[in-house]
Formats: C-alpha cells, structure tokens, sequence
C-alpha cells in the first residue's frame, strides 16, 4: 500500500477534531495527522514529521484560518510545558469540546448514541484551582530550575507561575529557587544522583485555609533543615504543616517511604460539603475541591437515597463519596486496595461521628464478591475506578447480583463507554451521563453515569 503522505511534505489541511491529548486532527486522503497546536475548524500550512500505516504525526507551520474559538494562551510557557493542553482554545469551546468527546465515545465505543451526554458542568473562574501542586527541582548549568516536565520527558520547563496551581505555591517555588543556593542547598540531579531537594509539594485545604508544604529531599540528613522552614514560614507566616519526605531512591516516584514532621501539624483539614477531612503528606485527594462537590453531589443526586438503602462505594480512596453517601443512606460499604487509605476513611468516618460507613481494603473485584457470599444485598452500587476503569470480575459480580442503580463516576470516558457497553448487555440501561470539568486547561474530562436495571432483568 502506498501513501499519499511523505515524510516532510508541506501541506495545507483542514482541522475537523481534537484527540483526547489536544492535538488537532485533519485528514489528507482519509489518512488522518495529529498536529499540536491547531484547533477543529482551522486551516493550516503543516509539515509531516511522521508517518505510520494508520496514522502520521505532523508539525504546524502556520494557521491561514483561525478558528472563532482560539484564543492566546495567558501561560508565558504553555507552548513547552507538558501540563495544560487547551489554554489556546476558549473556556466555553474547552466545555463543548468535552461534551462532544464524551458523545463520541458514548457512540462508537458503548454503542449507545441516544444517551444524552450533559452539557459539562464547567468553572466560573476555571484558573488557580489545584489544591495541590507537585514541582519537580533540578540543577541546569549551575542554576535551579522548577516547575514542569514538557510532555511525555523528563526535562523541566522553568517557571515562576503557574496559573492553574495556588498563588502560595507559586511564591514557595520561585522563593526557595531564588534563595536556596545562598542556604547551601543543590536540587537534585537525575543524572547524578547528587543534590538534596527533589521536589516541592503544596496543598491547600479550599475550606480552611490550611496549608502544608513537603520538601522531598535524597537524605534524611538535611542540615540546612532550619533555615528551609524559617524560609517557608516567611513566605506563607500561617502555614499549618512542613514535612519532610525522604526519598533516597534512583526513581521516578515523587515519595518515598519516609516522613517526618518539620513544623506544625502532620495533616490539615478540610471539608466538602458538611464532611471534615484530615489530609496527611500521601493521602490521595481530589486536586479540584470545588468542582468536588459539583461530582460529588451529582453522584448523590443519581444515587437518589432515601435513608434506607443498602450502598456500596467501590474504589472508594479515603471515603469522601461513602461519607457524603452515609448521611442519607442505612449503611454504606466502602473499598479500596491501599491499605493506608482505609485508615484515613475509617479516621474520617470517626472524625465526623459517621458511623453507617464501614470500610475494607482489598481489591474490589475480590471483596464485593465476598460480601455478596456472606450474604449481605446492596441497592445502589457506586464505582469510582482508575483510568483503566472496573476490573472484569468486579463487572461480572454485578451482573451476577444486580443492584438495581448503579452510579459510575469514571475519569476516562473511553474505559466508561467501554464498561457501560457490558452492563447494557447484562440488562442495565444508561439513563444519562453527567460530564464535569475538574480539570479546566487541561484535555481531561470526568463523567457521572447513571444505570438503572431494565425491569425485565
Ligand atoms: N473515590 C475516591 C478515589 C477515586 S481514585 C475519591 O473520589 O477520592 C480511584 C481509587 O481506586 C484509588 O484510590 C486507587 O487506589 C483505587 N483502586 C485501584 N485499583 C483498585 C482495585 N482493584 N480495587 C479497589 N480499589 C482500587
């Protein structure tokens, strides 16, 4: 078979979609090239960098039509940095953009085109809304540099601001890159193995207000330990908690597996709706806490608890759905493979006097079938699964038991539309998906599905 495409051909296209990653997508003689850069309705002047038998990967040289929707990136380094994929593209056009994605796939993937797919519930002010920010720090010809890797490297595109991140953050940052040099410390080199500061971790509790700030550092021993929390403490005086994470490690994992308390307190609270949280160094956390709630609360709207049902939350992390599921529900059952994040949901359960929430950690594939073994019957089952989506054996246990609703709170819609095709064919029906955006800037997108059995199941 022979291409009409070549290697550094210069071509002019039209733009008709935007992949999952937000790369612009145009098609030359039904070959299709992915071209960062360009937006669906656009044309451009590209040049082909890469051809494979499917597909070709190209470059944009220059837009000679633009679409209504494009807009200049307010980031001075979105162009290099590997973080945010649709800052070029407008708020509104990023919703729609989402909401189509998610019809797509609902389509061609779950084989269900008449379900309707929501507008995506949307920010009104979609920047600075990460409560956690976690910056790499590195050495590069004798100067620190921090911020972000460029997309799919491991090389830091250095910055001062990043604006989808907290403004205490950003002053953490750039005032320990500006100043640690003079303090005796060297951020760490990959190459090496040498240096001390690996990585800069900042949360914030929405709610409270409370702070933590982690400093990763290669050894235990960190002799200029004294002067980095005076620093910290001057650029943010009310800070809640710093603590030291010691990662001795040749890896690319950000933690590792000790941690020590430097300053304050060893977690900080936060709340979503009536619901306390205590959130330590490693516990896993939504990094949007105010589209948390929007998900959150769409969850248990298509939950539709009266008090008296029987729930279960699996994939449930540290128990923020089972917990806002309790208060209107008899018992809820919630599990989760890390053990450590059980002990968080069983703390959090006590820390605000829930006491209908159980919790077991374990793979849930294993644990629901076991639960159903021993007897006990759930009316609404809540899933809320990595990327990958539920595991099958999870998928053939429901099919087995069928909870009459199921609420599926997915973060990919591919592996959702992919999941909800199975359970269609087991007797459920997909009565609606609600998209939201928890990720604005960025090409991801979350979704609320709500599956009832069809009654002659
Ligand atoms: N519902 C939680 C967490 C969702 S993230 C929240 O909103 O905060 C998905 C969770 O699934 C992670 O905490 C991950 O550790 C867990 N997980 C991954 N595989 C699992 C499995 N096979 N069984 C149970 N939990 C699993």
């Amino acid at each position: 078979m022979s291409f009409t495409v070549n290697k550094n051909d210069r071509l002019n296209v039209y733009v008709e979609d935007l992949t999952h990653d937000g790369s612009g997508v145009a098609k030359v003689d039904g070959y299709p090239l992915f071209i960062p850069g360009v937006l669906p309705g656009e044309e451009a002047e590209i040049q082909v960098m890469k051809t494979m038998k499917r597909y070709g990967f190209a470059k944009l040289i220059n837009v000679t039509k633009e679409s209504p929707d494009r807009v200049a990136p307010p980031c001075h380094v979105f162009w290099e940095c590997g973080g945010c994929q649709l800052q070029h593209l407008s708020y509104e056009a990023q919703l729609r953009q989402k909401q189509k994605t998610v019809r797509d796939v609902m389509e061609r993937i779950g084989k269900i085109p008449h379900v309707p797919v929501h507008p995506v519930k949307g920010m009104d002010d979609p920047w600075r809304y990460r409560n956690k920010s976690q910056i790499p720090f590195s050495e590069r010809n004798g100067e620190v540099v921090s911020g972000f890797y460029r997309s799919r490297t491991h090389h830091i595109v250095d910055t001062d601001v990043c604006i989808i991140q907290g403004e205490e953050a950003d002053e953490i940052m750039s005032t320990l890159k500006h100043e640690m040099h003079a303090m005796g410390i060297e951020a760490y080199d990959e190459r090496t193995h040498r240096g001390m500061l690996r990585h800069l971790i900042v949360r914030k509790a929405r709610a409270t207000g409370e702070l933590m700030v982690v400093l990763v550092t290669r050894s235990k021993k960190f002799p200029q330990k004294d002067a980095a929390i005076d620093l910290i403490k001057r650029v943010v005086p009310d800070v809640t908690s710093i603590m030291q994470n010691v990662n001795s490690e040749k890896t690319n994992v950000i933690f590792g597996n000790k941690t020590l308390l430097l300053y304050g307190k060893p977690f900080i609270v936060d709340t979503i709706g009536d619901i306390k949280f205590e959130i330590s160094a490693r516990s896993f956390y939504q990094v949007n806490s105010e589209q948390t709630e929007v998900l959150y609360g769409q969850a248990l709207e298509y939950a539709q608890l009266t008090g008296t049902e029987s729930v279960i939350d699996a994939y449930c992390g540290i128990g923020t759905i089972s917990l806002f599921l309790a208060q209107n529900a008899q018992e809820v059952y919630g599990v989760e493979i890390v053990p450590q994040a059980i002990e968080d949901a069983k703390r959090n359960a006590e820390l605000n006097g829930i006491d209908n929430a159980h919790f077991e950690a374990g793979p849930a594939e294993e644990v629901i079938p076991k639960w159903y073994a021993e007897g006990k019957r759930f009316d609404v089952l809540v899933v809320d699964p990595p990327r990958k989506g539920c595991d099958e054996k999870l998928l053939d246990t429901i099919l087995e038991y069928k909870p009459k609703r199921i609420v599926y709170v997915s973060c990919d819609p591919a592996t959702l539309a992919r999941d909800l095709r199975i359970l269609e064919d087991g007797g459920y029906l997909t009565q609606e998906v609600q998209p939201v955006d928890m990720f604005p800037q960025s090409s991801h997108v979350e979704c609320v599905a709500w599956l009832e059995l069809a009654l002659s199941s």
